[in-house]
Order: structure tokens, then C-alpha cells, then sequence
């Protein structure tokens, strides 16, 4: 069975993951599992530089087929802010709930029609032997009113789903896995990678 490494120390995001490509014939490790604890600079412009960056430099160390995941979350009426920098909005220590006053604050008068937000993923896959792939993927939403619900992470509070008639932290794993943005560009690369495997 081929071990396949994903290359991130986000917890939340890990659980995703592993629940994705749990039916996969691969065995899923964290860096964690391998011992890696290398922090990539992510100084690329665009979700996917960035997402290529780590995936390449992770297999390096781990000489494994790596995976990473670059997200974040964009707000149009924000010029599409936090976007690539979702994870350092405010300063990186910064507490999420003090991120959402302050999203809230900007978008105070803002009406539902311009609050259109989305969360982005891009998913790449370094090969010890060269090959590289990517997959890309969203999932449409506005920027609430309100923080609500306990699941998930990040931004998922702040984030309503019209589809759902939830806000994102207001689904369970299943739910929110089946539409988010990391759920469909990972099920992209599982396509992807069951070609090469
Ligand atoms: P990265 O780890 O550099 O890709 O940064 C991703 C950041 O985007 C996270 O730390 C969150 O702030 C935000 N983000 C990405 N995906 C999600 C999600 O599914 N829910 C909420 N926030 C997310």
C-alpha cells in the first residue's frame, strides 16, 4: 500500500482530509507521523505557488508522495481579503473571534447581495520521481451576521451556506465534506492520483 504524506500541522484540516481518502488503498500520514517539522514559507502569490511550494519541498524531506492543501477565504467587498493571507488576517496569533469583529465591522452596513464570499482550496501532489499534480476547488457563501456553531474551524462561523440554510460551522464533518471547497478539490485529486497510482 502506497503511504502518502500530507504536508500540514492544521489539525482541523487533517481530520478532513483523512475522512476523504479514508476509502483510498493509501495510507495517509501527518508530518507529525513522519517527524517533519519544518515550517514552509508560504511567500507565493496565488493559493496554488503556494500549495506547490510546500507539497515540493515537504516530499524532499519526507521523500514520499506529499500532498498539501493551500485555502483561505474570500471576501469580494474585501477585494477578495484575507484570501492567501486567510491564516494570518490580523497577525497570526490574532483569535479568530476578534478577526470576525472586525470582518463584521467592515461589512457593518453592507447588504446581503454584497456580502458574497468563498472559500478556495488547491490541493497539489509532488512525486519523488517529478511528477506533479493540482486540483482547485470552492464553495460559495456570505459573509453573516452572526458567529454560529462549534464544528469545523477558521472561518466557518462567519460563513453561511445558502444551500444549507446553515453557517458552515453549523454542518457535521459529513455535511461540510461533502460541499466544501477542500472536500471537492481533494475528491479532484483522488481522481487524479488513483490514475498514477
Ligand atoms: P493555510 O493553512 O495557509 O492554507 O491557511 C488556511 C487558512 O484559511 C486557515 O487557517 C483558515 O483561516 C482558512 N480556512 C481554510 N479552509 C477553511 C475552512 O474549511 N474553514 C474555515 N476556514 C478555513
Amino acid at each position: 500500500m502506497e503511504t502518502i504524506l500530507f504536508a500540514t500541522k492544521n489539525k482541523g484540516k487533517i481530520k478532513e482530509i483523512n475522512a476523504i481518502l479514508a476509502d483510498m488503498d493509501v495510507n495517509v500520514i501527518s508530518m507529525e507521523d513522519a517527524g517533519i517539522t519544518v515550517d514552509v514559507i508560504e511567500d507565493g502569490t496565488t493559493f496554488e505557488e503556494n500549495a506547490m511550494k510546500k507539497a515540493a519541498q515537504i516530499m524532499e524531506i519526507g521523500g514520499k508522495i506529499t500532498l498539501s492543501d493551500d485555502s483561505g477565504l474570500e471576501i469580494d467587498y474585501l477585494d477578495k481579503a484575507p484570501g492567501i493571507y486567510s491564516a494570518r488576517f490580523m497577525g497570526e496569533d490574532t483569535h479568530y473571534e476578534e478577526r470576525f469583529r472586525a470582518i463584521f465591522e467592515k461589512l457593518k452596513d453592507v447588504p446581503e447581495e454584497q456580502r458574497t464570499a468563498r472559500f478556495v482550496s488547491c490541493i497539489a501532489a509532488a512525486f519523488p520521481d517529478g511528477r506533479r499534480l493540482v486540483s482547485y476547488d470552492t464553495v460559495e457563501g456570505i459573509i453573516g451576521w452572526e458567529a454560529k456553531g462549534e464544528n469545523g474551524f477558521g472561518y466557518d462561523p462567519i460563513f453561511y451556506v445558502p444551500e444549507k440554510g446553515k453557517y458552515m460551522a453549523e454542518l457535521s464533518p459529513e455535511e461540510k465534506n461533502a460541499i466544501s471547497h477542500r472536500g471537492k478539490a481533494l475528491r479532484k485529486m483522488r481522481e487524479m492520483l488513483q490514475k498514477e497510482l
